[in-house]
């Protein structure tokens, strides 16, 4: 097939969607607005302390129980990885002024999830390792994307220094969340009005969430058999689990109870003081002593959150394919995880995407 496929979005979908062409022997080309591949996953250290290891700002997990494509994908690129720690009690803090309740969970009864040993941008890297050099540009904005008369389709990007630049494409993978492809890439003709309505009312997972992770020198709440697992009425962090790497160095990590607009009212300074004191209230005061706070609140990265991520989600959302493009049928297809029905919102959503998109692209030009 000798043609010119254009993905949008370095994310797990982009960037799997892109090996899979690659393999084919197809053309592709990344776009990548950010200044690094990846997406809402982020592995970082702990800044000048890089040997404490690394810990996870966007997901952590995956579950190889229900996941085969990306317990699959993990197996062929020989990316380390170990189960999560759950041994032990866990706390529920039910009441403010009042100690927290112990519980101990019955043996089994969640799926184990599984971590990686460098964090899930190892995945990440591993991937993109395996893609032939220029592929991906990064620092590459797509603002719109046009269809002309004849059906040529060109994508227009815009680089950090501002400049414009046209790319050609036979096709174009949308491989970023479907909010964002509504609010930020202008379509020229327009998408149709039900397409556009089904994006938007789709909520990107997790762009209104925000991670806290504290990193201490050793897992002190295992020696009083605790699994650092929490859940919080009283919070701000509602839900924390045990983030420690396997290096022996300790971590745990939260979500956040607190609403997109209140944590930026708050400010970050504030916010990692009250995520301190909760960790000193639940696990004692060897909890006052961390080598770090490691903090990212997605809700205000553009290129994951939209205005209407800021307000909570009240349910679990209801993702799937989009409706048909109408004219731009055969030139565009929606990918990205939140287009997948029975993963939606996970890194196998993403993986799921990617094989379904690179299997229809290629099957439109069989027909
Ligand atoms: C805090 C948090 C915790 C999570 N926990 C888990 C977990 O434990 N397990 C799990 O399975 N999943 C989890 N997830 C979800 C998981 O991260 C996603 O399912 C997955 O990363 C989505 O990948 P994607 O490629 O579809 O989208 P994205 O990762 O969002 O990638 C989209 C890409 O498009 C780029 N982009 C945006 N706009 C443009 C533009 N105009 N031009 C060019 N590029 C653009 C973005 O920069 C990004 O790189 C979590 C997510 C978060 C944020």
């Amino acid at each position: 097939m000798n043609k010119n496929i254009v993905i949008v979005g370095s994310g797990l979908t982009g960037l799997r969607a892109a090996t899979l062409l690659t393999a084919q022997g197809i053309t592709c080309k990344v776009l990548e607005a950010r200044d690094r591949v990846g997406g809402r996953v982020l592995s970082t250290s702990v800044p000048i302390k890089p040997d404490l290891g690394k810990f996870d700002l966007g997901p952590s997990w995956f579950w190889p129980q229900y996941e085969s494509s990306i317990s699959e994908l993990v197996k062929e690129l020989n990316v380390g990885t170990f189960v999560q720690y759950t041994q032990g009690a866990m706390l529920f803090e039910r009441f403010p002024n009042e100690a927290p309740e112990r519980h101990v969970l019955p043996e089994n009864s969640n799926a184990t999830s599984m971590r990686f040993k460098e964090g899930v941008k190892s995945l990440i890297d591993a991937l993109a390792d395996t893609l032939p050099p220029g592929i991906v540009e990064l620092n590459t904005k797509v603002m719109s994307i046009q269809q002309e008369q004849a059906g040529a389709v060109t994508v227009e990007a815009e680089e950090a220094d501002g400049k414009r630049k046209i790319y050609l494409a036979d096709a174009v993978i949308l491989a970023l969340p479907p909010r964002i492809v509504a609010r930020h890439i202008h379509f020229s003709p327009s998408l149709p009005p039900d397409l556009l309505f089904d994006l938007i009312n789709k909520p990107t997972w997790m762009a209104g969430q925000a991670k806290a992770v504290a990193v201490y020198d050793r897992p002190f709440w295992r020696d009083a058999g605790l699994s650092g697992f929490v859940s919080s009425r009283i919070g701000p962090l509602q839900e924390i689990h045990d983030a420690s790497p396997d290096t022996g160095t300790g971590a745990l990590f939260g979500f956040f109870g607190i609403p997109a607009k209140m944590r930026h009212e708050l400010g970050k300074d504030n916010l990692l003081k009250l995520v301190k004191d909760q960790f000193v209230r639940l696990f004692g005061p060897a909890a006052e002593n961390t080598k770090a706070i490691l903090y990212k609140d997605w809700a205000e990265d553009s290129e994951t959150a939209v205005e209407e991520d800021l307000e909570p989600l009240r349910d679990f959302p209801k993702y799937g394919t989009p409706p048909k493009a109408g004219i731009w049928e055969k030139k565009i297809i929606f990918a990205g995880t939140e287009t997948s029905s029975q993963f939606g919102g996970h890194l196998e959503g993403a993986l799921q995407s990617a094989e379904q998109a690179v299997f229809e692209l290629v099957n439109w030009n069989n027909s």
